[in-house]
């Protein structure tokens, strides 16, 4: 197939365009570069650094590239930042998505695999999380994320789309051969800031809330490694069918708390991690993890990491390598 891959430079989407480009597929990778980087672009992908906010340059790329299918990861994903820039995130997130759907809409492409997140769930009545269960976002970031749901979904009524929203838990690790993984800056995601500990970059992680109504007052997440995320995408790309919703809950199923993490972190590191208390952080709800009992059933996906240590050894083995990212390596 020919896909056209929003966000292709990110942490996720680059780990994709890989999966994508080993499948056998042609890649063609449209971000802004922002947060991106041109060396996790696979090399066998064409790159085009453009925002979405670009009509013009998105309208000439997808009427000229014969695409099947998009992949859709270019996205501003800070569920605090949400809070103080709402409108960024609804433009970003939204507002580009729905023109990127025109584009499509115009050319004729009908196939769409989306991002989406847990955090269109909110505070679930309970845990493991079902498909089924209300979508009632607690952020701004998590509204986005739902609000495309329904123009995916609208859409596949009123014009064939075939779009699927994979509702990521907490993507995690890097690839297992050390060559790509997380480099965000700031980078405010728990296992990179546990790991630049471990890296002698900072001194210690602050634990965001230890009054949580969980086994040990931590919050709970569920970690899915990239490279399975990777896999769930191709899935999900091969098998669409036009004038179809689909919504899939992509996680391990194992809900790993703040401590256990930075436990699992100091035995891959042998490093002690010194952890203080801090206060709750906004908009996180206290225990997150996936029933994925359907994208297993549907989709035939099997997560290749279901250990936090083995995730988090593939992310200290890329940290270890890169220690100051992409650009520094
Ligand atoms: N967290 C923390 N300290 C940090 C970063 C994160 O205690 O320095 C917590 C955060 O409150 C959440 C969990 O770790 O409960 C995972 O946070 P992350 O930002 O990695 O992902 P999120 O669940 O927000 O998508």
């Amino acid at each position: 197939m020919n896909i056209f891959v929003t966000g292709g430079a990110g942490y996720v989407g680059s780990h994709c365009v890989r999966g994508l480009c080993d499948a056998g597929h042609a890649v063609v990778v449209f971000d802004n570069m922002v947060s991106g980087h041109r060396e996790a672009v696979d090399q066998r992908a064409k790159l085009i650094a453009g925002d979405l906010g670009d009509v013009d340059l998105v309208d000439k790329t997808l009427a000229q590239g014969g695409f099947d299918g998009v992949m859709h990861f270019a996205a501003a994903l800070d569920v605090n930042e949400s809070i103080s820039k709402p409108l960024h995130y609804y433009r970003n997130n939204v507002v580009n998505t729905v023109s990127l759907l025109e584009r499509m809409c115009a050319h004729d492409i009908r196939s769409i695999v989306f991002s989406s997140s847990c955090a269109t769930y909110g505070t679930p009545p309970s845990v493991p999380i079902t498909e089924d269960m209300p979508q009632d976002p607690i952020s701004p970031y998590g509204r986005t994320k739902l609000a495309i749901e329904w123009v995916l979904r609208d859409s596949t009524v009123a014009w064939g789309l075939g779009a699927t929203a994979l509702r990521y838990f907490n993507a995690a690790g890097a690839a297992a051969d050390a060559s790509l993984g997380e480099d965000h800056d700031p980078e405010i995601h728990l296992i990179p800031r546990v790991l630049q500990v471990a890296l002698g970059q900072s001194e210690g992680i602050k634990i965001f809330g230890l009054d949580y109504p969980t086994p040990d007052g931590t919050c709970v997440r569920d970690y899915v490694h990239v490279e399975d995320l990777a896999s769930v995408h191709c899935a999900a790309i091969e098998t669409q069918a036009e004038s179809q919703f689909r919504c899939y809950n992509v996680g391990t199923g194992v809900g790993v708390s703040v401590k256990e993490l930075a436990a699992a972190a100091r035995e891959v590191t042998g490093h002690d991690i010194p952890a203080s208390p801090a206060p709750r952080r906004e908009g996180d709800p206290p225990e997150l993890y996936a029933d994925p009992t359907k994208v297993m059933t549907e989709l035939g996906w099997q997560p290749k990491y279901a250990d936090i240590r083995k995730t988090v050894e593939t992310a200290w083995n890329w940290h270890r390598a890169h220690p100051n990212g992409f650009t520094a390596a």
